[in-house]
Formats: structure tokens, C-alpha cells, sequence
């Protein structure tokens, strides 16, 4: 495996209000979390976002919104920001992150510039139940392969660290094997006192073989380690590429704030690793 690392910067584009009940999510307005939310971000900040993301060295550029899928004024609102920023920073790979989405919905986002989908099964189709009443792990799986129809590369991962079992793990990655995606996102749960999951962050090494595992499963697939990485890694966290992760997501995330990106920089350079430079995904 190359000694390369890809960044990847997200933006919160529509935050919070969510009706949905994902037990893990502070986004849920069942949760009442304390965190900012907002209908729609300024086009012109998304585009400034993207330029800093660029300036960081990152590769790839997530508009992600907060809620269980895709309505025309949302449709509308993610296609205009992609437009947007694919005007402003043509030399980024632009992903779109906005739950649920038919095949139509889907070739719009495409049409307006968007090359990536992600959407995450999060977990295995059996403990997902316990994690999500409001939607079903089926519908997710529905949605994963229209973005396979509709000719977008498909981002697909999950999270860890709810108390699932080896063999939900083992249950999980099959499921993602099946889709075959382009890009993993492995996210580690971030604990929230406001949400109804209550355990602590896993384990830094308990952590690091959940990514070996995956890597053991998927050996040339782009391993990205998402949210939670830098409660769960600690001062670990440069072992996550010995293990098998080749990207992560520089800047904040959704609702928790990240380190500096030149923080994370210089500990990929110091771990023995170089930052992957842009080249388009569809190449
Ligand atoms: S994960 Fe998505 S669908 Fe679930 S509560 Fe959060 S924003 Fe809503």
C-alpha cells in the first residue's frame, strides 16, 4: 500500500432540526442537543470553506445536510452550493452527503457537479434496529446502490463503538463488500450526554483493530477515518495509517470541532507518511 494519505474536509451545510431518531446522532431533535443549527449556510461561505479545504491540501469536499433524505428545495439548495464551489475550486472531488435519495435525485446532484455519494449503512442491518426506529436499514442499502445506478462513486462506511458485537462488525462489512465502495468512512462514536447511548469512547486499541479488520477485508479500498478520531485515537492516532487508514477528514466535523489541519499535517509527515496530492476521482 502506497504511503499516501487523502484529505478530506466536510461541510455542515444544513445543520440540526433533524425529525429523524438515530440514537447516535446529535442532529436528532429528539436528542435536544446542544449544538447550532441553521436551514441552509451561505452559498458564499460553503464556497470559502472549500477554498481553505484546498489551501489545507484537501482532495475531496463534503456538502452534507441534516435530515432523512432529499425534498426538491434541499435538492435544489446542495446542487446550487455544488455549482458553486465546482465554479470557484474546479481541483477538488465534490461529494454529496444528504441521507435517502432516489435514482432522479441522485443524476440531478450529478448533473450539478457532484462526482461522490456518501451514504453510510452505519452498521449491521440487525443492530441497526436498535439504533434507528425512524427509517430502515433496507431503505439505506436502497439508496446505496441508486448511487451506483446513477453513476456517482459511492462512499459507504459506518460507525463504531455502540456496543455493537464482532459479529455485527463481521455482518457490516459484508454488507459494504456488496456494495463495493469507493471510499470507507470509519467513524468512532463521540459520546453527547443529551444522547440516549451511553458508553465511553472506545478503546484506542480496540479502535486500531477495528480499522486492521477492515483494512484485512478491503486491501485496496480508500480507508477514511471520519468523526471520532481524535477523542477515540488520543495520542494514537498516528498509528491509524500503520494499520490500514489512508485518509481522514481534516477541519471540523459535523458538530464537534477538529484539530488544526496543519496539526494533522504535520503528524501524517512525522508518522513517515506524505499528504496525497488532487487528481480526479473519475480518472
Ligand atoms: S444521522 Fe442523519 S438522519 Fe439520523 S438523526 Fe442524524 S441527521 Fe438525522
Amino acid at each position: 500500500m502506497s504511503k499516501e494519505v487523502f484529505l478530506c474536509a466536510i461541510s455542515n451545510i444544513s445543520s440540526g432540526s433533524c425529525a429523524e431518531d438515530c440514537g447516535f446522532c446529535t442532529q436528532s431533535s429528539k436528542h435536544h442537543a446542544n449544538i447550532k443549527r441553521y436551514k441552509y449556510k451561505d452559498i458564499n461561505e460553503i464556497v470559502e470553506e472549500a477554498k481553505k479545504a484546498k489551501a489545507n491540501g484537501a482532495v475531496g469536499f463534503c456538502l452534507v445536510t441534516s435530515g432523512k433524505g432529499l425534498d426538491d428545495k434541499k435538492l435544489d439548495f446542495v446542487c446550487q452550493s455544488a455549482i458553486a464551489v465546482k465554479k470557484e475550486v474546479p481541483q477538488i472531488n465534490l461529494i454529496a452527503c444528504n441521507g435517502l435519495a432516489n435514482l432522479e435525485q441522485l443524476k440531478t446532484l450529478k448533473k450539478a457537479g457532484v462526482e461522490l455519494y456518501n451514504h453510510n449503512l452505519e452498521s449491521s442491518q440487525n443492530f441497526y434496529k436498535t439504533l434507528c426506529q425512524t427509517h430502515s436499514w433496507k431503505e439505506r442499502y436502497q439508496t446505496c446502490l441508486h448511487v451506483k445506478e446513477a453513476g456517482l462513486k459511492l462512499v459507504c462506511g459506518g460507525i463504531f463503538g455502540l456496543g455493537e458485537s464482532e459479529e455485527d462488525r463481521a455482518s457490516f462489512l459484508q454488507s459494504v463488500k456488496s456494495l463495493d465502495p469507493f471510499t470507507i468512512p470509519l467513524n468512532f462514536f463521540h459520546p453527547n450526554s443529551a444522547l440516549p447511548i451511553k458508553v465511553n469512547p472506545m478503546d484506542e486499541d480496540d479502535a486500531l483493530k477495528v480499522i486492521k479488520q477492515v483494512r484485512d477485508e478491503f486491501p485496496k479500498t480508500r480507508l477514511m477515518v471520519a468523526g471520532g478520531r481524535e477523542i477515540t485515537f488520543k495520542t494514537k492516532q498516528n498509528k491509524i495509517f500503520d494499520v490500514g487508514a489512508n485518509a481522514i477528514v481534516i477541519g471540523n466535523y459535523l458538530t464537534t470541532s477538529g484539530d488544526q489541519p496543519c496539526k494533522d499535517i504535520e503528524m501524517i509527515k512525522k508518522a513517515g507518511y506524505e499528504i496525497a496530492l488532487w487528481k480526479s476521482c473519475s480518472s
